[in-house]
């Protein structure tokens, strides 16, 4: 009996907001939450909500919130925020915050649909259009939600979070809302907005970034630093970044995997100066030359081709070694992380080629610099499947020569080397050539920088002349 009742009272409790899994309403619960200094919906007292309301009303009521970005970024005409160019005589924060507690005190029609965000309460009995709720739609503007229909069922509640979300969003030149599970997660993204709320008044413009990729990544590097490892496992992220007013409405929808995420906070924890340099090597080189003189509009305002290929799913293998100054740009370890949880290659495969490169060090170590830095230089040009199988010949030429007992590799190495990987994007053999190329750069680069490469250059030719005539 006494079990039962105790189901019973916990049903009764219902805490008025919870998450929803809904970008714009759980950006409202995240101001919400940050604006009184609470982790979890149930904890929010009434006060705490009437003391955001007021807040949020104060600045709602000035121009550069009502028609600068309310009204020009995220709810046209909005009535219940009053940023309806015909109400501004009118507004006042008094009026916005009688509209927005008005809200949480509607009754509830039992005949209405049921909310289509939270599923708990009955929507109000009109739809919400776009002018109070993104992107849904109105008359014969376009919207954004599965059922095509003009406007949407939500209920006063989910409403009212909407109406919070302009104080946690960042104003690009779109709206981001950064959306994370756990939820806690998504409190830390937007703990920065708030805060720049509060500091000027203004909405946060995200540091300047012009790129929300570049800004979510940078943010990403930061949290990272900080969080336990093991504390993104399972976690997700989704950029939502859109805006909604006359001129039309746009969004996009920017989903970063799990393994991308853990890979950017392992990096940042563990070895920063290898993720910086990995990034370096992204930029758009023409943007970066533009603004070479000014370091930091780079990464707010380039294109990074490490960043684009992370979120489409392409490898960027080839970004972990620099060729250029023959140098491995992260630690084993990082690139180790990245091989196995973001491109899915089998950790023995990988410990299989690291033997094969430590065997190659071994080898190419005991020639004279000239000799090496040639017989690296014909891996890094290696293009071709026979070029990549002719170096491997030469390594086992000058084991021989060099009188270095055991072979490189067993027949069933090498046939697993050069053809078990296929053609796959992700695990070709050129794949193979980058992790070995690492390797070596890893263990030899001092001495590869030694040689000067036009002295090699010159010896390359005379050795192919040498060969001709064997
Ligand atoms: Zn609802």
């Amino acid at each position: 009996m006494k079990e039962i009742e105790k189901v019973k009272r916990s049903e009764e409790y219902s805490p008025p907001f919870v998450w929803t899994g809904h970008p714009f309403t759980d950006a409202g619960l995240v101001a919400l939450l940050l604006l009184s200094g609470k982790g979890k919906p149930e904890e929010l007292t009434e006060k705490d909500v009437e003391n955001a309301v007021e807040f949020a009303s104060k600045l709602y009521a000035r121009k550069e919130w009502s028609s600068g970005y309310i009204h020009a970024m995220m709810l046209p005409n909005s009535g219940i925020l009053m940023a309806n160019p015909s109400m501004s005589k009118k507004r006042t924060p008094e009026e916005i915050k009688k509209n927005l507690l008005a809200l949480l005190s509607e009754e509830e029609d039992p005949n209405a649909p049921v909310c289509e965000i939270c599923g708990r309460k009955h929507s109000r009995q009109k739809p919400v259009y776009r002018s109070d709720f993104p992107l849904v739609g109105t008359g014969g503007v376009p919207n954004y939600f599965p059922s095509g229909r003009d406007g949407a069922n939500i209920c006063s509640h989910c409403l009212f979070l909407a109406q919070m979300m302009p104080l946690a969003a960042y104003r690009l030149s779109r709206v981001l809302i950064i959306h994370a599970y756990p939820y806690e997660l998504m409190l830390e993204f937007h703990r920065e907005a708030i805060n720049d709320v509060k500091k000027s008044e203004l909405a946060s413009v995200a540091r300047d970034f012009k790129r929300p990729e570049n800004f979510l990544f940078k943010k990403l590097g930061e949290i990272g630093r900080k969080l336990e490892a093991g504390k993104l496992s399972g976690a997700s992220i989704t950029l939502y970044y859109f805006v909604n007013n006359n001129q039309g409405q746009e969004i996009d929808v920017i989903y970063i995997p799990n393994p991308i995420l853990r890979f950017v906070a392992l990096a940042s924890q563990h070895d920063s100066a290898g993720w910086a340099r990995i990034v370096s090597m992204g930029w758009n080189r023409g943007c970066a030359k533009r603004l070479a003189k000014k370091q930091e509009e780079i990464e707010k305002s380039c294109e990074n081709d490490v960043y684009h290929r992370l979120l489409d799913g392409e490898s960027v293998l080839h970004y972990f070694i620099d060729p250029q100054s023959r140098r491995a740009n992260s630690s084993w370890r990082l690139l180790s992380f990245y091989c196995s949880e973001v491109l899915g290659l089998d950790e023995n495969a990988l410990e299989f080629v690291k033997r094969v490169a430590d065997r190659i060090v071994e080898t190419v170590e005991k020639l004279p610099d000239n000799k090496l830095s040639r017989r690296i230089r014909e891996l890094e040009r290696a293009e071709k499947l026979y070029q990549f199988e002719g170096f491997f010949i030469r390594i086992e030429k000058d084991r021989q020569e060099l009188g270095i007992p055991g072979a490189l590799m067993g027949f069933d190495d090498f046939a697993r080397i050069l053809t078990s990987y296929g053609e796959d994007l992700n695990v070709s053999w050129k794949t193979v050539k980058n992790l070995l190329l690492f390797r070596i750069y890893e263990k030899l680069h001092d001495r590869l920088m030694e040689a000067s490469p036009e002295g090699a250059e010159e010896e390359e030719v005379e050795e192919e002349f040498e060969e001709g005539e064997e």
